[in-house]
């Protein structure tokens, strides 16, 4: 279990990922080089975008910008990015990762993902990341929203295991079955919309437990999370909830709070849900 905003989890290639880092979907461009600086000024070292967000121009200037702030070196940042994959042959893959490298304006990335399986359209994306895995542009790939049948294909031609597999994660959405699935093959799973994009905030169960604590419904969630080794991002523009996110390491969910939160389950996705999102 990490013990702090810059505790690092191992993956299966031996590089090293923050378990909690700062997510940026859903800000416009023009925002984003703020958000992502006072992040990094709070001592997020992971940030975590995506092609398809618009926003890695304004998450680069941010980087830049927190680096700057912080006399931090790149080196001891964790950026990930995520590639769309819809159908996406070799070339369109390599050129498509080098767009993204461009507009972020680094010379690696720490983790590029599938964005999504789609139809079973990762196969040659996949071979296109391993290529740049070899070549040093990337310290580790991994993939995103694949359930298991997805994994179990990926791994019957994949030369690289994918380290980590990123998908909506909650109370309201456990998640179990894919969670024994990763961890039997060594994949570590990061969850997404870990606050169900605030709306497991307001559930009883977990407001309860948060008075308990004289914590925030929010920092009962993701610790949660951690408790169980889940690796999380999560969003905040503001930077008093960026900090208070990340002031979850003072306080322990007992069991019985833990089984009450995990029995929330109810298999409730507030995203698409991967086998039937194609684009
Ligand atoms: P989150 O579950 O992180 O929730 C974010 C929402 O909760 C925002 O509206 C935010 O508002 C609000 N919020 C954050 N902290 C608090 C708090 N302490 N109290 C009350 N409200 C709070 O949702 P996301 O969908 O953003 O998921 C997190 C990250 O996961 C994304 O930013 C992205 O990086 C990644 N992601 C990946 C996907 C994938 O397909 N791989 C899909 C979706 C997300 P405000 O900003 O105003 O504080």
């Amino acid at each position: 279990m990490i013990h702090s905003l810059t505790d690092y989890v191992r993956f299966n290639n031996g590089t090293e990922i923050p378990g909690l880092g700062l997510g940026v979907f859903q800000i416009p461009d023009e925002d984003t080089a703020e958000v992502v600086k006072k992040g990094i000024i709070n001592g997020y070292r992971l940030i975590d975008t995506a092609q398809i967000y618009g926003n890695e121009v304004g998450t680069g200037i941010g980087i830049k910008e927190g680096l700057a702030a912080t006399g931090l070196s790149r080196e001891e940042l964790f950026i990930t990015s995520k590639v769309w994959n819809n159908h996406l042959t070799y070339d369109e893959t390599i050129n498509a990762f080098e767009e993204t490298l461009e507009r972020l304006a680094l010379d690696y990335l720490d983790l590029y993902l599938i964005h999504w399986p789609g139809k079973n359209a990762y196969k040659e994306a996949w071979k296109a990341l391993e290529d740049l895995y070899a070549a040093g542009k990337i310290k580790a790939i991994g993939v995103s929203n694949f359930e298991i049948h997805h994994l179990e294909d990926l791994l019957s031609f994949a030369k690289v295991v994918p380290v980590v597999n990123q998908v909506e994660l909650h109370p309201k959405l456990t998640q179990q079955a894919l969670r024994d699935f990763c961890e039997e093959h060594e994949i570590k799973v990061q969850a997404w919309s870990p606050l169900m994009q605030g709306k497991i905030l307001t559930e009883p169960v977990v407001k309860e437990t948060a008075e308990k604590h004289q914590k925030t419904p929010a920092q009962i969630v993701l610790r949660w999370d951690i408790q169980q080794d889940i690796l999380l991002v999560v969003k905040s523009v503001h930077e008093q909830r960026m900090q208070s996110n990340a002031d979850i390491f003072d306080f322990e969910l007992a069991p019985a709070e833990m089984a009450r939160l995990s029995n929330l389950n109810e298999a409730l996705r507030s995203g698409p849900d991967p086998d039937v999102f194609d684009f």
